[in-house]
């Protein structure tokens, strides 16, 4: 019997009786014959014809592990079919709920590179940004340079004339005399 809710056929959706079961559940309205470890969700009643791990639907896992001798069982039966230990009521919810964490723990670490990751595309855009900036003020640092040494050049020629200039007037006021 499903310890947690009604099963209903996933064929024809009539209740089914799960009481004294194998491994396999016969529908008595439309004959169908279902497999149950691995194949049918406790849950929400999801059915899967290849065999999977946890129902894709709700992710409730398909089967338990019997605590005290280990054998694989239905995630719904309520007693263990090789031992009969009564199976923790509780373990569905919690494996389900420890998937869910194990999801949104994968979720975030995800999250967390993707921020990483554009963090350190930023940082290096920026470096970038401030690489250009800096060539930029050394070329325009070196371009006023090169301008105050031409300006430089100039009035120390300028200086030059002026100085030759004087000296030949003053070398004609003295020769004109
Ligand atoms: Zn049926
Ligand atoms: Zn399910
Ligand atoms: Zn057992």
């Amino acid at each position: 019997m499903s310890i947690l809710r009604e099963l209903s056929c996933p064929n024809c959706l009539a209740p089914i009786d799960l009481k004294n079961h194998g491994s396999s559940i016969k529908c008595h309205s439309c004959q169908s014959q279902f497999i149950l470890e691995g194949h049918l969700c406790p849950e929400c009643n999801a059915y899967y014809k290849d065999e999977v791990a946890a129902c894709g639907r709700c992710g409730t896992a398909m089967s338990r592990t019997c605590a005290k001798c280990h054998t694989s069982n239905w995630a719904g039966d309520e007693y263990c079919k090789s031992c009969g230990q009564a199976m923790d009521l509780l373990d569905i919810a919690v494996q389900s709920h420890h998937e869910q964490m194990a999801l949104h723990t994968e979720l975030r670490r995800a999250q967390i590179r993707d921020i990483r990751a554009q963090g350190e595309a930023n940082s290096k855009k920026r470096m970038e940004e401030m690489m250009r900036a800096e060539k930029e003020r050394i070329a325009e640092y070196k371009e006023r340079q090169e301008q105050k040494r031409r300006r430089d050049i100039m009035l120390f020629f300028l200086m030059g004339c002026l100085i030759i200039g004087v000296i030949m007037i003053m070398l004609y006021a003295f020769f004109a005399i």
